[in-house]
């Protein structure tokens, strides 16, 4: 019987392919196929860093004092021991001719397997060793480092697919490539950052599947349901074929609402919806583009600072990446976020921890977003002065992430115009941006007015507003369940925030644009009930976006309106699922 697993589903879709274990610390290394009829140069390139490790071992034996105590010689021994051991040779070069995979990736699935069959014995003493195995590996990683691997090949004839315990969001990022063709991992939840950019890069991902990382092994077919949460492990040949012919129809599917690229967002009762993209790097300008969107509703700029803690991105580099940004979109509009550093985007994944102990119990209500900004005030300008520059180049807007207090929206001015001042002193030329305020702690939704009068737009990050409404940590798949974007309370301050932007005309003189750019905004199921409620504008991930657009071609706000607000009068499940059945007919 094939085993199945259930996860929390986060980016639609079903992958069937061979499952890639990894441990999370070992996901940054490079993951590509070499050429084929390459895999014999790939096998020497590993055999020179075993040599080269071998001779700085010896060469670190000879060197120890005759003072030294006899375990150390031992110590590199066994290391020197583990090099030749056939399970590190023999069976990662299988990895490299098998799978035509990298040496430093054929190295992390070899460990992968190893590390299972150390953890499986009983005697404690040798499940200690997994250790010295680690280290060795550790070393010919280093070893590998800058001896240049071979021209990435195209995929081989199998899908794959990672499991690991978690992805860091960071970490995920680098898969853009693409030699993945679907994710799994034991934690994390949907709006979680990992989630975030799986969906971004549009691959069916499970993430929360708790044991799958442990329950799964190294080469195992496994499909993934992306839609569902389902994961099947060494499937039967003939649940195989059903889901292959599923994926075919799903493909099928999407390919068909391409066809609405073109074609405006307008209701049935004609009002127009604007249709937004979220992104994470300046180059999925394009995904963008392709997928018909009005510009940007949110760029996470924040992923141009992560894994960089040492060697931050300067003016001149972000102002190329953001005016990138803005002339790649054409005169549409984009919106570029300040960074949303802190949580689960940590500048340095390892700056979370202290000897092994995480520093920050609470890190979502710690120092992140706007808080992290104003705590590095220079750093903070440098990311002002370069988003001001890049204004000359087109419609720029600055939104400002996770505000809860009057002073914070203050000293966000008086840093901007500390920033203007720096650019015309030294004559460089800057825009006037229009500025916004990410609304994303229910406290912000409570003095509405004071962010009205202060910005010129506002956008609700309802994935935190979810978070921070309900108390859930939007990562902890243990509490999953109770993350509930439909939750009455979050209904409450997402229909307050749009009526009072809407009404801030009548007393600002200029009605204040909103937007929402969290999750709820790219899925189609709340398509129709974020139109009733008000919403005209909607920022996703392009992977999404022509769905929600056939939801809005079919939407009739007039009539949404009043079954919306009926929604919003019921408090007791049954009564909220009744009123929402009558708003999706
Ligand atoms: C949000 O919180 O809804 C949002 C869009 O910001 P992020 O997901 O990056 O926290
Ligand atoms: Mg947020």
């Amino acid at each position: 019987m094939a085993l199945q697993i259930f996860g929390i589903p986060v980016s639609r879709g079903i992958a069937v392919g061979r499952a890639v274990l990894m441990s999370s610390a070992r996901l940054d290394v490079a993951h590509y196929f070499v050429d084929p009829g390459h895999e014999e140069q790939e096998v020497n390139r590993l055999r020179a860093a075993r040599q080269a490790i071998r001779a700085e071992l010896d060469a670190l034996q000879l060197e120890l004092p005759s003072d030294a105590p006899p375990e150390l010689s031992a110590f590199i021994d066994v290391h020197k021991m583990l090099l030749d051991d056939p399970q590190i040779g023999r069976e990662t070069a299988t990895w490299i001719r098998k799978r035509r995979y990298n040496a430093e990736w054929a190295l992390t699935a070899q460990l992968e397997v190893i590390g299972r069959s150390f953890d499986e014995m009983d005697d404690a003493y040798l499940r200690e060793r997994k250790a010295d195995v680690e280290q060795v590996v550790e070393r010919l990683l280093r070893a590998l480092r800058g001896t240049g691997g071979m021209a990435r090949g195209t995929a081989g004839d199998e899908d794959l697919v990672l499991v690991a315990h978690d992805i860091a969001p960071a970490d995920m990022m680098q898969f853009k490539q693409g030699v993945f063709r679907g994710f799994v991992t034991d934690v994390g939840g949907k709006t979680s950052h990992t989630a975030i950019v799986a969906r971004s890069l549009d691959i069916p991902a499970v993430v929360g599947a708790r044991e799958a990382s442990r329950l799964i092994r190294q080469d195992d077919w496994i499909i993934i349901d992306g839609d569902s949460g389902l994961l099947i492990v060494d499937p039967s040949p003939i649940i195989l074929e059903d889901y292959r012919v599923r994926k075919q129809e799903s493909e099928l599917g999407r390919q068909r609402l391409t066809r609405l690229k073109n074609t405006p967002a307008r209701t049935l009762d004609g009002q127009m919806v604007e249709l937004l993209a979220n992104i994470e790097l300046p180059d999925d300008c394009e995904t963008a583009l392709a997928a018909g969107a009005a510009g940007i509703g949110l760029f996470r700029t924040e992923y141009l600072f992560m894994n960089r803690a040492h060697d931050l991105p300067g003016e001149d580099e972000q102002y190329e990446a953001y005016r990138r940004v803005v002339q790649g979109m054409n005169g549409r509009p984009v919106t570029i976020r300040t960074i949303d550093i802190g949580a689960d985007k940590p500048l340095d994944a390892e700056a979370n921890y202290r000897d092994g102990e995480f520093t920050h119990l609470n890190p979502a209500l710690g120092l992140r977003a706007i808080r992290y900004s104003l705590s590095d005030p220079a750093m903070f300008r440098v990311q002002l002065r370069a988003l001001l520059r890049a204004a000359t180049h087109g419609p720029l807007r600055i939104l400002i992430p996770m505000l809860a207090h009057a002073t914070e929206v203050h000293q966000t001015f008086i840093q901007l115009d500390m920033a203007r001042a720096e650019l015309a002193a030294s004559s460089r030329p800057h825009g006037v941006p229009e500025t916004g305020a990410m609304i994303e702690v229910p406290g912000a939704v409570l003095m509405l007015p004071l962010f009205l009068k202060h910005f010129d737009f506002i956008s609700v990050g309802t994935n935190d507003l979810v978070q921070y409404t309900l108390a859930i940590d939007r990562a902890d798949e243990s509490v999953a369940g109770l993350y509930d974007p439909l939750h009455p309370a979050v209904l409450q301050l997402l229909a307050q925030t749009i009526a009072q932007a809407h009404a801030a005309e009548s007393w600002k003189g200029r009605a204040v644009h909103v937007s929402v750019c969290g999750e709820m905004a790219g899925d189609p199921a709340l398509t129709r009930l974020l139109l009733g409620l008000g919403l005209r504008s909607f920022s996703m991930h392009p992977a999404q976006l022509l769905s929600v657009k056939q939801e809005v071609l079919r939407a009739d706000c007039a009539k949404l309106a009043p079954l919306a607000r009926a929604v919003l009068a019921e408090y007791e499940p049954e009564g909220q699922q009744r009123a929402l059945a009558a708003l999706m007919n």
